[in-house]
């Protein structure tokens, strides 16, 4: 995978792509990340990428032109253009795992008031928001597009398996994690996780991601793959446990 970034503030991504997941898959070749200065496109003397909106109102405008140079500049056949915004459509597993199959991610990152709508109307595949709420800048939220999408790539997790168990990777949030002490501050490991006995294992851990999953994000259970045994121990759940008061 090819992932272009555009950015006002292109320094901002150095620290990030150089821990962890991020900087691992970057060594092994398996994503390529090239972040781009969006005023390297413009062509005036203060290297303007910004003004005032017309209509009046606070704030600026991200200005067209350096951004469509830009993106005119990178894009390719196989590219997808997603510009991060809070009018986007909201940025979820399963849109992650639609974009780890794209060859190339063209991400813009707005700033100011965001960006001139021609720039939406005209040169963005599509919008993408990474929840209900409006932080400065596109580029931290570039950040978690690729923090999520990076890890599904092949190759980039030791175990294809932990993506599965990971929360929503099947549907349903994970089960709870222990590791030693198996007794710490008088809270003991649940017994079964030391027992060895591995089906008991599974089927514990099955059970709490559902449980976890009734209690915490029960419209999750709406569209999870469930099985008979799944919704049995679900109908056993129901009148057993009290759900926390739905915000209305
Ligand atoms: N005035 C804009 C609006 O109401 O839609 C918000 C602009 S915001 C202060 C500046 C930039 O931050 C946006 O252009 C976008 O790139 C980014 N941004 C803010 N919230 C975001 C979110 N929830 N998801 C993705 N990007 C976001």
């Amino acid at each position: 995978m090819r992932v272009d970034i555009i950015s006002i503030f292109p320094d901002m991504f150095t620290s990030p792509l150089s821990y962890g997941l991020l900087k691992r898959a970057r060594e092994a070749g398996v994503v390529n990340i090239s972040v781009h200065d969006l005023r390297a496109f413009t062509h005036d003397k203060h290297r303007t990428v910004d003004d005032y909106p017309f209509g009046g109102g606070p704030g600026m405008v991200m200005k067209p032109e350096p951004v469509f140079e830009a993106v005119e500049a990178l894009r390719r056949p196989e590219s997808h253009v997603v510009l991060l915004s809070p009018q986007g459509r909201l940025f979820t597993q399963a849109v992650a795992q639609e974009m780890a199959s794209i060859e190339n991610l063209i991400l813009l990152c707005g700033r100011y008031e965001g960006v001139d709508e021609r720039v939406a109307l005209q040169v963005v595949d599509e919008e993408l928001s990474i929840g209900d709420y409006v932080i400065s800048g596109g580029e931290v939220a570039a950040l978690v597009l690729m923090e999520a999408v990076v890890r599904l790539l092949p190759g980039v997790l030791g175990s294809p398996l932990s993506l599965e168990e990971d929360s929503l990777g099947w549907g349903l949030l994970e089960y709870p994690q222990y590791t030693r002490p198996a007794e710490f501050r008088g809270l003991d490991v649940p017994q079964v996780l030391l027992s060895g006995d591995h089906a008991q294992v599974r089927l514990w851990r099955r059970e709490q991601a559902l449980e976890r999953t009734y209690k915490r994000r029960p419209d999750l259970l709406e569209s999870a793959p469930l099985t008979a045994d799944d919704r049995q121990f679900l109908k056993k759940l129901e009148g057993a446990v009290t759900l926390p008061a739905r915000e209305e």
